[in-house]
């Protein structure tokens, strides 16, 4: 499992230092989640860091397809 930055995201920078797993770097337009890096922070924290310092709200658990 893993989060996905909607297209929402405002280039703010407040996730990237949140993430124990380097998993978030800017993309081609707006910050992305590298799900192959990110865990929901399953084994640093009990929920995903990320998602309450998104001043947004544009962080979301990737469905599985
Ligand atoms: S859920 Fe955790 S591991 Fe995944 S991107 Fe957010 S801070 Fe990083
Ligand atoms: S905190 Fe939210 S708006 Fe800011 S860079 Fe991260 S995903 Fe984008």
């Amino acid at each position: 499992m893993a989060l996905v930055i909607l297209p929402d995201c405002i280039n703010c920078d407040m996730c990237v230092p949140e993430c124990p797993n380097d998993a978030i770097a800017m993309g081609a337009e707006h910050y992305e989640i590298n799900v192959n890096a990110c865990t929901e922070c399953e084994g640093f924290y009990d929920t995903p860091q990320c998602i309450p310092v998104c001043p947004v709200e544009c962080i979301e658990v990737l469905k599985a397809v």
